[in-house]
């Protein structure tokens, strides 16, 4: 009598446990679950690396994303799926919050108000070597340095104005 109640006693101890196990994994389970539900997004591969490749605008070194709509139009909540495009950081500053919702749009933009405000300098003559050798040394580096700035002004702009018809990718 008193083994059967032992025997009894030691089944009902078993299936408690299993059922405790049981439960157990089903918490485990459900915990899971909601850990997987809950988790943040994983952050989505920046469309580029930051710092390699060419300003969508102008082709001088992209260091930013510039997006397409501006924050006051999406607001933090649309920001990360609003479209963005590499730019370098003048580019990226100066489109700063304009509605212009386009590549094409904005680089056209950029393209004006750059040609506007080197338009004294785009028009000066480059110096000839010859001119260049005439020159006192500081004076020659100043120069050469003045053109070199000039030159890239001119790729800029040739840059903007091929993405400002869609010319370029
Ligand atoms: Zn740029």
């Amino acid at each position: 009598m008193d083994r059967d109640r032992t025997l009894r006693a030691q089944a009902a101890r078993r299936e408690r446990k299993a059922r405790m196990a049981a439960d157990d994994a089903a918490y485990e389970a459900r915990a899971h679950a909601e850990d997987v539900a809950t988790e943040e997004p994983e952050p989505r591969a920046p469309e580029i690396a930051s710092t390699a490749g060419a300003c969508t605008y102008c082709g001088e070194p992209a260091t930013e994303n510039d997006h397409l709509l501006p924050l006051p139009w999406t607001g933090k909540a649309a920001r990360r799926s609003t479209k963005k495009v590499p730019a370098c950081r003048e580019c990226n500053g100066r489109l700063s919050d304009l509605f212009l919702p386009t590549v094409e749009e904005r680089a056209a933009h950029l393209f004006q108000v750059l040609a506007e405000e080197h338009l004294d300098e785009l028009g000066k003559p480059d110096w000839s070597p010859r001119e260049l050798e005439a020159l006192g040394d500081r004076l020659r580096q100043a120069v050469i340095t003045r053109q070199a700035d000039r030159t890239i002004l001119r790729s800029r702009l040739a840059w903007l104005k091929l993405t400002a018809l869609g010319r370029l990718p």
